[in-house]
């Protein structure tokens, strides 16, 4: 029978006798961790996995304490299905919950067409399901709209990548790389809250006498280890970017033979810099014109250095055009294609760059092609064994398609995501999910998107399934099963078998991870995010392996379709090895060392131009409001605030504001405050700090109710990415009473 929230602890039914290595759940880091069998009702314990590069052992709270998840009392153990007569949601068989979310999607598409269902993935899924889900999405289902919430996340950065590099790939290095640099300015980034152990790459770099800069409008912990804080005003990145180029041209220190060589566009980009004096982005930013030189000179007088942004510059309405700026700083001052050197974006969530390659996302198929290209389409649909003309064209991004529910698209299968916590202007989302015709939602535990479904799937965690993931460095690692799932649990892949069955596709969806994967490859061959040289056994061996890794010539799936060489790879690396012999690529760490991934092999500056956020402050609403995360929980905390240790930690939101503010405010450490926009209303504690701008309020994000962050955020989006504005909008804070 299965166990509904509430019920005695699910125990794990199987573990294997021996230790498995595998990653961490959570962030984008995707830390080396061993599973150990143990006695604990989990089944296993978290022990150091020194040997896997990236984290060396280390581990933060959340990746130490993910086995607890595993058997929980609020995990889901069985279906649920909402019961027309009580309207609640109640146990049920597979069989039963399976034939209901088959018809609710059929019977929508029968009524209103294909595109009134819609699909919603997230950047922590597999690479695996993230593939699976495009699929059944655009084969089984024939509809465009589907998305996930790695949208939220890293689009902006992804955009820009695009722009300048011709390539996506958050990191084009490996994170080593970072402590043997001179200089690093990360932006928008608290490393030491989101990622820990990435924070030794930036001790070292600063032991070995590198400079670090950190841009943030708070003094976070991150912050606090830099050798200079810029703290702008939350929404000016872009300015300040275009400040320091300005500095960089007054002052002489533009790398013109590196421009000359490898970039077009500088006149442009040069020209839209100038329009941003010093003293105008002083205005603007509130960063006086000395700690701008301060910057510049550190950057410049290093013989290498980088630039390294996150969510901060990224999740505004002009954050493809700010990523763009700080990428144009690095080209003008020849800082990119060498190495050591470059621009590189840290990615959020646990899969979000292999989350946005393979086929969730709305515009694209698997191995990074765009979906409205003939030969994409072509490749991939011959992979699928469909016609190419039956695959549909692009659709909404995620808060548009979030937007539409209950309009145009009526039905919804959303996968490992919690929109109704993590989506801007939340209230309104919610509002969205409550009038969809039809809902179901496979998750590990009762989310609150998941408490509004019509059909609940539990399904397996990280310990129970086998899949690769691809972090922040481009590297696919393979996490592996280490325990069994409670009976009444099946994955993701089982998931989708079952009910492509169901709706006419007895074959192309297999629930083996190995196998879907190996599909995967063929489907990604030749196109940027090429995975075919790729296998379960050399990321084993190797600790993973970058991507681009392209087959070898001979064998096969490759289809003979590669773009050709642009991914900078260089020509040791490109797998033809002496006559008759195999030779593996050896995938690749570092790109961009020969030429970038353009069609002239150039790096293209953009010019951009500072603008107001999309929303500024005014008498109604005169404080600016910015979120995040906290150490001990995880974006929307589905899974961590589950967690007692981590709960205990960090047990909910606060409005983290100046003593300024709070004086004017008449605030006092603990007592409730409400922010309150144009959409609503969140209140939570005082904390009181001068880490924060007096014109600045701090919430962060993870927390469902009162508290909400994004009951207030704005959804305005960033024309080219379509990502929302997280990082900035207009508030009133105010006393809340009891
Ligand atoms: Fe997990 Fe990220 Fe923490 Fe590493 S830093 S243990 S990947 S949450």
């Amino acid at each position: 029978m299965p166990h509904a929230p509430g019920d005695a602890p699910a125990t794990a039914s199987a573990t294997t006798a021996a230790s498995v290595d595998t990653h961490c759940p959570y962030c984008a880091l995707q830390c080396g961790m061993t599973l150990r069998p143990s006695a604990a009702d989990v089944g296993v314990e978290v022990v150091e996995r020194t040997a896997f590069p990236v984290n060396r052992g280390a581990l933060c709270g959340k990746g130490r304490t993910a086995p607890a998840l595993l058997s929980s009392r609020v995990r889901l153990t069985g279906p649920l299905v909402r019961r027309p007569d009580t309207g609640r949601l109640e146990p049920a068989t597979w069989e039963e919950a399976l034939d209901r979310v088959a018809e609710g999607l059929a019977a929508t598409r029968r009524a209103h067409g294909p595109d009134a269902v819609g699909v919603f993935g997230g950047g922590g899924l597999t690479n695996e399901k993230a593939y699976a889900l495009g699929k059944f999405a655009r084969v089984v289902l024939g509809t465009s709209q589907i998305d996930y919430n790695g949208r939220f996340c890293m689009s902006s950065a992804a955009a820009a990548h695009q722009r300048a590099f011709g390539l996506d790939r958050g990191l084009p290095f490996p994170l080593a790389d970072v402590s043997r640099t001179g200089c690093v300015i990360l932006v928008g980034s608290n490393l030491a809250e989101t990622m820990p152990p990435a924070l030794r790459y930036l001790t070292e770099l600063r032991e070995a006498g590198g400079r670090l800069i950190v841009v943030d409008p708070r003094r976070t912990r991150t912050a606090e280890q830099a050798d200079l804080h810029l703290a702008p005003r939350p929404g000016t990145d872009l300015a300040l970017a275009l400040g320091l180029l300005h500095l960089v041209v007054a002052e002489g220190r533009v790398d013109e033979e590196f421009i000359a060589r490898q970039t077009t566009g500088w006149a442009e980009a040069r020209a839209a810099a100038m329009a941003h004096w010093p003293e105008l982005v002083e205005r603007i930013t509130g960063v006086p014109v000395p700690e701008l030189r301060r910057a510049i000179g550190m950057f410049c007088d290093a013989e290498n250095a980088m630039v390294l942004t996150a969510r901060g510059p990224e999740q505004q309405s002009k954050g493809t055009d700010t990523v763009g700026a700080w990428i144009n700083l690095c080209l003008a001052t020849g800082h990119a294609g060498r190495p050591l050197s470059g621009y590189g974006c840290l990615t959020g969530q646990g899969n979000g760059q292999g989350g946005r390659e393979h086929g969730q996302k709305a515009d694209q198929l698997p191995g990074y092609r765009k979906l409205d290209d003939p030969a994409a389409r072509a490749h991939v649909a011959g992979v699928w064994g469909v016609d190419p003309d039956t695959l549909p064209g692009p659709g909404r991004s995620a808060y548009e398609l979030l937007d539409a529910l209950g309009g145009e698209v009526r039905g919804l299968l959303l996968m490992g995501s919690n929109p109704l916590v993590s989506a801007p202007r939340a209230a309104h989302i919610e509002s969205r999910l409550r009038s969809l015709d039809f809902l179901a939602v496979a998750d590990v535990v009762l989310s609150e998107t998941a408490a509004l479904a019509d059909v609940v799937l539990p399904v397996a965690q990280w310990a129970e399934e086998t899949g690769t993931t691809t972090n922040l460095e481009g590297r696919v690692i393979l996490r592996r099963a280490a325990v069994s799932p409670p009976p009444g649990v099946r994955t993701d892949l089982a998931v989708l078998n079952a009910l492509a069955a169901r709706l006419g596709w007895e074959k192309g969806f297999p629930a083996d991870p190995e196998e879907v994967f190996d599909e995967l490859r063929r489907a990604s061959a030749g196109g940027p995010a090429d995975y075919s040289g790729i296998t379960y056994r050399r990321i084993a061996e190797e600790d993973g392996v970058f991507w681009p890794c392209p087959a070898p010539a001979g064998a096969g799936d490759r289809d003979g379709e590669r773009d050709g060489d642009r991914t900078g790879v260089g020509p040791e690396d490109d797998g033809a090895g002496p006559a008759g012999v195999v030779v593996s690529h050896p995938g690749t760490p570092r790109l961009f060392l020969e030429r970038f991934a353009t069609v002239d092999g150039r790096a293209r500056f953009v010019p951009v131009t500072h603008r107001p956020a999309a929303e500024e402050p005014d008498a109604e609403y005169p404080v600016l409001l910015t979120t995040g995360r906290v150490l001990s929980q995880y974006q929307s905390g589905a899974q961590t605030r589950r967690v007692a240790e981590l709960n205990e930690a960090a047990p909910g939101p606060f409005v983290q504001l100046h003593p300024l503010l709070a004086d004017r405010l008449g605030a006092v450490e603990g007592a409730p405050l409400a922010v309150v926009s144009r959409r609503g209303r969140a209140v939570a504690p005082a904390r009181i700090s001068r880490d924060i701008r007096p014109d600045t309020v701090f919430m962060p994000f993870h927390w469902a109710g009162p508290g909400r962050a994004n009951t207030v955020t704005n959804p305005a989006l960033d024309p080219v990415s379509r990502m929302p504005e997280f990082k900035v909008c207009a508030v009133r804070v105010e006393l809340a009473g009891d």
